[in-house]
């Protein structure tokens, strides 16, 4: 039977974020509210400019024992016999109950304001309000094609597959060890793998995901870019007015040393 599965490799990833674009625009989300399926945290530590910066890809796990399925009073979450977790909007009550249980917080709510926005975007929008989740892209797989974040990503950093096929790749690396769960205590057992995640929690670099909603991840998400585009201008402007500072000084020096009368030479020295 398939299982399928995802492998990150944290050692690759670039931070280009081309997954979440693919994503927003293969499964119309409301991008607007910077709510995509997938995103990808900057992790920062220290303090410029002794930083330590890293990237952590996140997305729904894909659980085996889903705790949002087990909380969906309606039967609106589901499980497909290939262990992908899906949602019925149609039964779905947007009660949220999901979006609580979910370690990992990997639900969002389509609003009416996002499906107003949706209407203007995508020229169609949900029927009504109500929680969704990443798929791994199941209507993509049902073609036969790899979930759009995978299929976008240049670095090779994101690894789809077939648990159940120790021929695949992502099978042989969750079989050899190398690549990990996150958060495996949360008891949910993830289908979404790591490669480089202890090498990450033991550079300090924080990991823990139970407590920060995904809402206020996207957050400071944006903060940080906010905060590491504000760092570049000024390190540019630095940089920039440092060179034209010695520059400057340079032409001045150029200037000064052009326009002085020659040296007088001393009587010994004419002598000779
Ligand atoms: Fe990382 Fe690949 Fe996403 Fe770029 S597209 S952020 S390399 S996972
Ligand atoms: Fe459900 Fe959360 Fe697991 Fe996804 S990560 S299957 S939303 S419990
Ligand atoms: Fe189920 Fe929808 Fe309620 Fe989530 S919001 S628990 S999918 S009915």
């Amino acid at each position: 039977m398939t299982r399928y599965a995802m492998v990150l490799d944290l050692t690759t990833c670039t931070g280009c974020r081309a997954c979440q674009a693919a994503c927003a625009l293969e499964n119309q989300t409301p991008y607007w509210a910077e709510i995509m399926r997938t995103h990808v945290e900057d992790v920062t530590r220290g303090e410029f400019p002794q930083t330590e910066r890293a990237f952590l890809p996140r997305l729904c796990n894909q659980c085996e024992n889903p705790a949002c399925l087990d909380a969906c009073p309606t039967g609106a979450t589901y499980q497909t016999a290939d262990g992908i977790v899906m949602v019925n909007q149609e039964k779905c009550i947007d009660c949220k109950y999901c979006m609580t249980a979910c370690p990992y917080d990997a639900r969002y709510e389509y609003n009416d304001a996002d499906r107003a926005q949706a209407q203007v975007v995508f020229a169609q929008a949900p029927a009504k309000t109500f929680v969704d989740k990443c798929t791994f892209c199941a209507q993509r797989l049902k073609l036969g094609q790899e979930p759009a974040c995978v299929a976008t990503c240049l670095a090779g950093a994101r690894i789809f597959g077939d648990l159940d096929d120790p021929k695949s790749q992502v099978a042989q690396l969750v079989a050899t060890g190398k690549a990990q769960p996150l958060a495996p205590e949360a008891g949910t057992k993830p289908k979404v793998f790591y490669i480089g995640l202890g090498a990450l929690a033991a550079n300090g670099l924080p990991v823990e995901i139970a407590s920060a909603s995904l809402t206020s991840a996207w957050q400071n998400e944006k903060l940080v870019g906010s905060v590491a585009l504000g760092a570049t201008i000024v390190g540019a402007a630095g940089v920039f007015a440092y060179a034209r500072r010695n520059a400057q000084k340079h032409f001045a020096q150029v200037a000064i040393e052009m326009q002085a009368p020659p040296v007088e030479k001393s009587a010994e020295e004419k002598e000779k």
